[in-house]
């Protein structure tokens, strides 16, 4: 077998995907469609918890109601080599699964800043 049909490389024919990826910042896509699915079903992408009562369920909207980026909790550790991170305060963890995204509606726990 072509060692590039193995991996999914280099065939012009492949199909698009339904959405464009979201791209961590560290260039990962693996938890683009499953934050969308938990935003669709009310849940916070990272908590899994229910999202504040008046964030936006939608996640092609990405602006207005609370989000994580208006939240008081949000930080930006400092990682290895100068990298930077968006993390919750209230969640802690150093793997890409901790990561936010700054337009995800805000959790139950969001608090904005004034
Ligand atoms: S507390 Fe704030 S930063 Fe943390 S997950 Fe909830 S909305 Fe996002």
């Amino acid at each position: 077998m072509d060692d590039r049909r193995l991996f999914d490389v280099g065939f012009a024919d492949s199909p698009p995907p339904e959405h464009e990826p979201e791209v961590s910042p560290r260039g990962h896509t693996r938890y683009g469609a499953r934050a969308r699915n938990r935003i669709r079903r009310g849940e916070h992408p990272l908590t899994g918890g229910l999202l504040h009562p008046d964030a936006i369920a939608d996640p092609a909207v990405r602006e207005g109601g609370p989000r994580c980026g208006t939240c008081i909790h949000i930080t930006t550790p400092v990682g290895h080599r100068g990298k930077t991170w968006r993390k919750c305060d209230l969640i802690g963890g150093g793997s890409e699964a901790t990561d936010l995204r700054r337009w995800w509606p805000g959790c139950s726990d969001w608090k904005g800043t004034a």
